[in-house]
């Protein structure tokens, strides 16, 4: 059996593909399926591997799939991604003045012992002052405003930005009774340890 390589892509369909190339199997598939039932995500392989084989597919396993892909719970989220997604296409870390993997990886071997894991990180499609960052836990992903990728923007500006982010990593939402507790105590001590936080505050102030 040829090695194989399983992909979860940001894609905005269920898409998926395999081949078979230089004797290694790769397969793409959505990220929408990477939560799917073992059963489920059991048929796609199979599928998968008949087509590539051109051999028949099982009915039962191509009916698990088309049961599972036409389910409203799964037609609901595939719409609601797209129209999140649209069809634009995922930004990426890399700015035109900041790189913000390496910003994080800074930060992360500065602050946190580089024990944090890295999460995707990208820069948002459009200059936001609204919404100057926030992190995506259902998506494990830190969108920062481009409006802090301009030589105007001092690093420390973005450096505490994603810094407060990389908190929201370190400390998950809790519920306190009723309430979920978003910059618990801890949270907020830890961001007093930024050095120039009066400086970045009144930065993102002016912004
Ligand atoms: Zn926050």
């Amino acid at each position: 059996m040829p090695p194989i390589q399983v992909q979860f892509r940001r894609f905005t369909s269920l898409n998926t593909t395999i081949r078979l190339r230089d004797g290694q199997i790769s397969a793409r598939l959505s990220d929408m399926l990477e939560g799917a039932p073992e059963k489920v995500l059991h048929a796609i392989a199979h599928i998968l591997l008949a087509k590539l084989y051109k051999k028949e597919i099982d009915s039962r396993e191509n009916l698990r799939y088309k049961r599972f892909a036409s389910s409203t719970a799964v037609t609901r989220e595939i719409e609601r991604i797209r129209a999140a997604r649209g069809n634009k296409r995922f930004v990426g870390p890399a700015g035109r003045y900041y790189h913000l993997e390496e910003v994080f990886d800074t930060l992360n071997s500065r602050f946190f012992g580089g024990l944090l894991g890295r999460p995707a990180l990208t820069w948002s499609e459009c200059l936001a002052k609204r919404s100057l960052g926030h992190y995506d836990a259902a998506h494990n992903t830190i969108v920062v405003s481009r409006v802090f990728d301009r030589p105007s923007s001092p690093r420390y500006a973005i450096e505490y930005l994603l810094y407060h982010e990389m908190l929201h990593l370190k400390h998950p939402v809790r519920m306190r009774g009723l309430r979920r507790s978003i910059h618990p105590p801890e949270f907020k001590a830890e961001e007093e340890l930024f050095p120039q936080l009066k400086e970045a505050l009144a930065f993102i102030r002016r912004l």
